[in-house]
């Protein structure tokens, strides 16, 4: 096809290097876009150790070394062309893509707006080739000498476009943001040998490591992973894997809400959706800290939706949404609110199963003082409204397993500080607490208890411990038996605005399941002359329109679900000692142990901390000993 000859025509063909330039905004926005994009080529290119270097925020320079598999002279000049890619050969490639990047664009886009140099040497070859491109125009490619592998060396960058140049932000910032993109691939590539210096020094150098936890442990210290409990779920097709906080370590922000799609950093609405989902309600909308892997089949997502943001689409989301919930739920020793089942899975057992906490029939792990030795807190002295009661010679919790701990709860060294476990008033823990054993010291103030334990110090606060014991507890037999209900001793009657009548009428199915006794009067009135029995006597209006709204939100298995988990939270609330209980030596040793038996002992119902746990190495180090 020929265009009519149109002298005057308004369309013109870009000159290569300025649409090059005006690609680039898309790719390069920062000296931190160029880290991420060479980092990737480095991994893609097999690489097993990746050197960064930057100076001045990588404004002056950002150099990355691998020792990947090189390119011979041709590969290299083509690579500097846009729309060059090894990765993609077909349109079926893309639905299969495992690599990294696949848009062919970095190299030639970074090369418009910077003083690049490309150095490279293939295995098979015993001379490198040098490329030298200022502002997207080759300047020389000659033989060099270099080892195996590829060096990029990106200079000025934004030398030629004075306006992009002004908006790049402080040196902290774009340093931040540099460091940021290197622990993002540090945490996704931990088999890898990672190094990042800035002006000369050096910010990390971290070996390759076997598992992930060694490398978490090497980005953040050892401390850190006490505060981490490891995810390990699948449902369907989808793999979760990873490290989530408790709840009582959190921040502001998703800073630190690293995810990782098929080992790719990504986000999506979604999981973030499903992280609130799984977590007890976090005070002012505090973000937990988590490292999750998301593994599924690569056709199931869709990657190509932003070029640099990485945010994805899925084919499947509701499924990935509910395996997200349920292994990070089971992870925090939460019962995983019940996924709503998807066509597919409707012939099999209900999904939530599949992640449920093991059963309650296990026996206590050996080395624990049996229940009977030392008089027990009740943990139902206290309930306003004693559930049926269990057999008062039974173990009141029955100890569930926990996922394994990431054993870095107490550091391998820690034995050489921590002192032999004294010969009296030892309480041993049960398998994946977090002490071995320990020792009641004494009380502090007229509320806390302090504890000696192997590898630390603990400040404990009973009335929450308590609350996390009696919570456990109510779920456990909650889940062995269907909702009971209880009569009310005088029926109430209950008006609502017609809003929210309009919400409990549509739902009394579901109110009736949940052990409601309730009818409704006539359009905006009902009667209720029971209550599922975990409530005890509590007033029923607030409690209608909450069930209520949050079914209508939730939908219905979800809602009540989730609501359950509030109903028994809030029990258990009502039902813990106070901070003006005295207990007794035996009982607040009763209460230690109920608590170390616990499958999320570090934090009561409402993610609120039981104890503050000290280490000695902690003390060593604030000493100026370590
Ligand atoms: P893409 O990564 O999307 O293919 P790039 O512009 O980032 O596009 O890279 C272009 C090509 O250059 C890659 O497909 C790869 O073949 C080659 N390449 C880039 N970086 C390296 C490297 N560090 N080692 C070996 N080959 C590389
Ligand atoms: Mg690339």
């Amino acid at each position: 096809m020929t265009l009519p000859a149109e002298p005057s025509s308004r369309i013109r063909v870009l000159p290569i290097h300025v649409a090059n330039q005006i690609a680039a905004g898309e790719v390069v926005e920062r000296p931190a876009s160029i880290v991420k994009e060479l980092m990737e080529n480095s991994v893609d290119a097999g690489a097993i150790r990746i050197d960064v270097t930057v100076t001045a925020g990588g404004r002056k320079l950002v150099s990355v070394a691998d020792d990947g598999c090189g390119m011979n002279r041709d590969d290299a000049l083509m690579a500097i062309e846009r729309q060059a890619t090894s990765k993609i050969r077909s349109t079926e490639d893309i639905e299969h893509i495992a690599t990294m990047g696949f848009r062919g664009e970095a190299l030639a886009s970074i090369a418009a707006v910077a003083r690049f140099l490309l150095r490279t040497r293939p295995t098979a070859s015993d001379v490198g080739s040098e490329l030298e491109v200022i502002g997207g125009t080759l300047q020389d490619v000659r033989d060099c000498g270099c080892p195996v592998g590829t060096t990029i060396e990106v200079r000025d960058l934004f030398f030629n476009l004075p306006a992009r140049r002004k908006f790049l932000r402080t040196y902290q910032t774009e340093q931040a943001q540099i460091r940021n993109t290197f622990i993002v691939q540090a945490l996704a590539h931990h088999n890898l040998a990672l190094s990042l210096r800035a002006d000369g020094h050096e910010l990390h150098r971290l070996p390759p490591s076997a598992n992930f936890i060694d490398r978490l442990r090497d980005l953040y210290g050892a401390e850190m992973l006490a505060h981490l409990r490891p995810v390990e779920g699948r449902l369907g097709e989808v793999q979760v894997g990873g490290f989530v906080s408790l709840p009582s370590w959190t921040r502001a922000d998703r800073a630190e809400q690293y995810i990782f799609i098929n080992h790719r950093p990504a986000t999506a609405p979604i999981l973030y959706h499903a992280l609130r989902e799984a977590y007890p309600t976090l005070e002012g909308d505090r973000k937990p800290i988590v490292f999750l892997f998301i593994d599924l089949p690569p056709e199931q997502v869709d990657v190509n939706v932003h070029p640099t943001k990485r945010e994805v689409r899925f084919r499947r989301p509701a499924e990935v949404r509910d395996a997200v919930i349920s292994a990070v739920a089971k992870a925090l020793g939460r019962s995983a609110p019940a996924p709503a089942p998807t066509p597919s899975e409707l012939p099999e057992a209900p999904s939530a199963d599949r992640f449920s906490p093991p059963s309650a029939a296990q026996t206590p792990a050996p080395g624990t003082i049996p229940a009977a030795t030392v008089p027990r807190l009740d943990p139902l002295r206290h309930l306003p409204f004693p559930p049926a009661r269990p057999d008062p010679l039974a173990p009141s919790v029955p100890l569930p397993q926990l996922p394994p701990d990431p054993g870095a709860a107490q550091p391998a060294d820690a034995a050489a500080i921590a002192p032999p476990p004294p010969a009296t008033d030892v309480i041993h823990a049960a398998t994946g607490a977090p002490w071995v054993w320990c020792r009641l010291v004494g009380r502090l103030g007229d509320r806390y208890a302090l504890l000696e334990a192997d590898s630390g110090y603990v400040v404990l606060d009973p009335p929450a411990a308590h609350a996390r014991i009696l919570y456990e507890h109510l779920l456990q037999q909650d889940r062995a038996t269907p909702i009971a209900s209880q009569r009310l001793l005088l029926p109430q009657t209950v008006e609502l605005t017609a809003g929210d009548a309009l919400r409990v009428r549509n739902q009394l199915g579901i109110f009736k399941k949940m052990g409601f006794g309730i009818d409704a009067l006539d359009a905006d009135a009902f009667m209720v002359d029971a209550l599922p029995a975990v409530l005890g006597e509590v007033s029923c209006r607030p409690l209608l329109i909450d069930i209520a709204r949050a079914l209508e939100e939730a939908g219905p298995r979800r809602g009540r679900e989730r609501w359950r988990e509030e109903a028994i939270a809030r029990a258990a609330a009502l039902g813990a000692i106070s901070g003006r209980s005295r207990l007794s030596d035996a009982e607040l040793e009763g209460l230690i142990r109920d608590l170390t038996a616990c499958e999320m002992p570090y934090t009561c119902p409402r993610g609120r901390p039981t104890m503050i746990f000290t280490s000695y190495r902690e003390l060593a180090r604030r000493f100026g000993q370590a």
